[in-house]
C-alpha cells in the first residue's frame, strides 16, 4: 500500500457505480496500435482513420446482365462488336449502330453510356433489337466513385470491424490495417473449495465457473486471455501468482476472497502489498459489494467477489468498459432505455442491478421484468436476461407501471 493511498474511512466508502468508474477511467492506459493482416482483423477497434485511396467503384461499370449502347444511338438494331466479361477489357468502341454484350460489374466499353438489360432486348444473329423506347445516359452504370470518393473518410478510429467494415477495408485494399492492440487479461480464481469442471465434487467443493464465465465475457470484450487457472486460499501462492501476473498483464482479474472472512486473502494481500495501490474496495451496488480496484505499475488489479452473480456483473458494469476503452472503441457503454415495470419490485439498502427480461409489448411499450430470484450466487437469474434493471434505494416499493432505467446488453425481446 504507497503513501498516497487514501485513509481507510475513505478506501472502504461504498462507491456508487459511476464515481468508481470515474477511478478506473483516471487510471486506463493509452491504447497501443498494431497492424494486422485484414484476414485476421474481424471484431478488432480500428486505431486510425481510414479514408478512401482511390475512387470506388475505380471505373464505371454496368449494373446489369445486357447491352452497352452509345444512349443517343436511335439506331433500331445494333451490331455486337463482342463480349464484357467482368475483370475483362473489351478492345472496342461503341458508336451509332454498335452494342457490346456486357456482364453485371463489367467495365463500360468506350464510347457506351448506358447499359440497356437483356430483357428488354432481342436477339437476331449478330445483332440486337433494343425494345426500350429511350435510353438515357448512366442508366444501369455506376460511376467512377459513386459508392465513395478518393479521400473520403470511410471508416473512423475507434470503429469496430464488423463484417461490412472489414468488406470496405478489403475492397479497399487497406492491409494491413491498423488497429489497437487487445488488453492482455488474465483470471485468477481463489478458494480451497474449488475443483475444475471435469472432477467430481468432494462434501463442501463446489466446481470453478467464474473462470469460464469470466473468459467467455472477455472473449465478447475484445481481450485476450493471458492466463487463467485456479488458486487455493493460500497466502504465499496467492502472492507469487499475484507478481507474476501483474508483471506482464495489462488486467489481472482475481475472483473471490475480498469478503470480510479469515481466508479473504486477496484484499489483504492487495492492501499489504508496497507496490500495488488499492483504490477502493466497496460499492454502493447490489450484487458486487466488495469489489477491489487497484494498480501495480500500469496493471489494474480487479478483486472480483466470489459469487458467479456478482463477478459477473461487475465484470459487465466496469471490466468490459475498461476492457473497451483501453482498446480506444468509441462506444464503451451499454445503451440505456428506460423501461416500465410489469410487477412490483422490492429496493435494496443499495442501487440494485436486477437481471431482466426488456420486451417490446404489442402496443410498443417496452417492458421489464426480473428473472426471478435475484441471490448472488444463483447464475440461473442471468439466464435469459438481457438487461440490468436500475433499482435504487427507496422506502416504498417499485409499482407496476412505473418506469425504470434499463443497461442493455442484449437486444429488447419482441
Ligand atoms: P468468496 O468471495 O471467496 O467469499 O466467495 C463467495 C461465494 O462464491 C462462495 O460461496 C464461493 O464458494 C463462491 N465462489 C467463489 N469462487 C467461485 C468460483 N470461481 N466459481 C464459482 N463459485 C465461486
Ligand atoms: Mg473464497
Amino acid at each position: 500500500m504507497t503513501s498516497d493511498t487514501p485513509n481507510l474511512q475513505e478506501l472502504d466508502r461504498m462507491r456508487p457505480p459511476q464515481e468508481a468508474w470515474e477511478i478506473i477511467a483516471r487510471r486506463l492506459p493509452k491504447p497501443e496500435v498494431e497492424h494486422i493482416p485484414v484476414a485476421g482483423a474481424g471484431g478488432r477497434i480500428l486505431a486510425a482513420d481510414l479514408h478512401a485511396p482511390e475512387d470506388f467503384p475505380p471505373f464505371a461499370a454496368s449494373t446489369m446482365d445486357g447491352f452497352a449502347v452509345y444512349s443517343a444511338d436511335s439506331s433500331p438494331w445494333r451490331e455486337i462488336l463482342g463480349d464484357q466479361p467482368a475483370g475483362a477489357m473489351i478492345d472496342a468502341e461503341v458508336t451509332d449502330g454498335y452494342a457490346v454484350r456486357i456482364m453485371t460489374g463489367a467495365v463500360l466499353p468506350q464510347g457506351a453510356d448506358a447499359v440497356v438489360p437483356v430483357e428488354a432486348t432481342e436477339l437476331a444473329e449478330d445483332h440486337v433489337i433494343i425494345h426500350q423506347e429511350e435510353v438515357s445516359p448512366g442508366e444501369n452504370v455506376r460511376q467512377i466513385g459513386s459508392d465513395l470518393r478518393k479521400g473520403d473518410l470511410v471508416l473512423p478510429a475507434g470503429t469496430r470491424l464488423g463484417p461490412a467494415e472489414i468488406g470496405l477495408v478489403a475492397s479497399m485494399g487497406l492491409t494491413p490495417v491498423p488497429v489497437t492492440r487487445r488488453p492482455r487479461v488474465s483470471i485468477i480464481s481463489t478458494g480451497d473449495e474449488l475443483v475444475e469442471p471435469d472432477q467430481p465434487v468432494g462434501p463442501g467443493q463446489i466446481r470453478d465457473s467464474n473462470r469460464f464465465s469470466l473468459a467467455t465475457a472477455l472473449h465478447e470484450a475484445g481481450a485476450e486471455l493471458a492466463w487463467s487457472g485456479m488458486a487455493p486460499d493460500k497466502r504465499e501462492d496467492l502472492e507469487t501468482l499475484l507478481n507474476e501476473r501483474t508483471a506482464t498483464d495489462d488486467i489481472v482479474i482475481t475472483s473471490g476472497g475480498v469478503s470480510m472472512g479469515e481466508l479473504d486473502l486477496i484484499k489483504a494481500i492487495l492492501f499489504d502489498a508496497p507496490d500495488v495501490q488499492v483504490h477502493f474496495r466497496r460499492l454502493y451496488l447490489k450484487p458486487g459489494k466488495p469489489l477491489n480496484f487497484a494498480t501495480r505499475g500500469k496493471t489494474l488489479i480487479f478483486g472480483l467477489p466470489g459469487n458467479p452473480v456478482s463477478s459477473l456483473v461487475t465484470f459487465e458494469i466496469f471490466i468490459r468498459r475498461a476492457v473497451l476503452a483501453m482498446t480506444g472503441a468509441a462506444q464503451t457503454e451499454r445503451p440505456r432505455l428506460r423501461v416500465t415495470l410489469n410487477r412490483q419490485i422490492e429496493p435494496s439498502d443499495r442501487i440494485e442491478y436486477v437481471r431482466g427480461i426488456v420486451r417490446q409489448d404489442a402496443s410498443g411499450v417496452l417492458i421489464g421484468e426480473s428473472t426471478g430470484v435475484q441471490r448472488s450466487s444463483r447464475l440461473a437469474s442471468f439466464i435469459g436476461a438481457n438487461a440490468l434493471l436500475v433499482i435504487t434505494p427507496r422506502e416504498t416499493p417499485y409499482q407496476p407501471g412505473e418506469q425504470v432505467e434499463a443497461i442493455m446488453f442484449g437486444i429488447p425481446h419482441s
